[in-house]
């Protein structure tokens, strides 16, 4: 499959023009704006095929390789991978290390290792869900790379449910992004499984919500503004057509009649 380059990568900025991604239909998250939407992605694909600086690999605590997208990346690597990763003498779960690229038409592959999810203290699968995303990026920032893209970290082999870790990712690089996002032109994530397409489709907008919001927001007030003064002016007496001082003055002839007729 020909390599995507990260310019071809749509922004959410992007998706929302194109209606591909629609606002969400509750009150985003505190704090959410849409300054970062020119520089976050969203990618349904093999991640192997991305010419981005870097992409982030779910990898296991030995990091010599495994099943899901970890196999995938060693198989389009190569063999170099392998080697460089035995040097590495492994990474501890929450934490990312950095490798060459190989055969991969990337530069860099960061590998974190996830969380399996543990279901009787999800916080602490959170914590570790977080730290990936976190040290992902700040390798990613150390070593100058501005396109990073990331597989769904844990929510295949380690079952953490799609929903939730889609909202640790989307929360942990919005806050990223809110202090470093200067040094990143752009953070793809990148979907394979339905179940996460539709997480991402859900959760993005509550994390990043379009610039439209304000707009959209507004011109709903100005509707509602409208109606209520049209409902206001029917309700109120019809505009006299006389000038008050005709009125004024024939109702003293009127009086004055009167007072001459008694
Ligand atoms: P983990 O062990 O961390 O759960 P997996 O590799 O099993 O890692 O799954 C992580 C995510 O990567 C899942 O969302 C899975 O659907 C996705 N995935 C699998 N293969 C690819 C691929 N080639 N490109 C992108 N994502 C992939």
């Amino acid at each position: 499959m020909a390599p995507i380059a990260a310019a071809d990568i749509p922004s959410l900025t992007l998706l929302y023009k194109l209606r591909k991604l629609d606002k969400a239909p509750t009150t985003p998250v505190a704090g959410a704006t849409p300054q970062n939407n020119d520089r976050v992605a969203l990618l349904r694909g093999d991640i192997t095929t991305l010419a981005v600086d870097a992409i982030v690999n779910a990898a296991n605590n030995s990091l010599l390789g495994g099943g899901g997208v970890d196999g995938a990346i060693h198989r389009a690597a190569g063999r170099g991978l392998l080697r460089e990763c035995r040097g590495l003498h492994g990474c501890d779960t929450g934490r990312a290390k950095i490798t060459d690229a190989y055969d991969l038409p990337c530069r860099k592959v960061i590998h974190t290792v996830g969380p399996v999810y543990d279901g009787l203290r999800p916080e602490r699968s959170e914590a570790a869900l977080r730290g990936c995303y976190h040290s992902s990026l700040e390798l990613a920032v150390e070593h100058g790379l501005k396109t990073v893209a990331f597989s769904g970290i844990s929510t295949g082999i380690y079952g953490y449910p799609s929903l939730d870790a889609c909202q640790v990712a989307c929360d942990t690089v919005k806050r990223f992004m809110d202090q470093n996002g200067d040094k990143l032109d752009k953070v793809v994530f990148v979907t394979f499984e339905a179940k996460d397409v539709r997480s991402y489709d859900e959760t993005l907008p509550l994390y990043f919500p379009p610039d439209t919001e304000t707009s959209v927001d507004q011109e709903k007030a100005a509707e509602d503004q409208a109606a209520e003064a049209k409902a206001t002016a029917s309700k109120l007496p019809d505009v006299p057509t006389t000038d008050p001082a005709q009125i004024d003055s024939d109702h003293a002839q009127k009086k004055q009649k009167q007072d001459g007729e008694s």
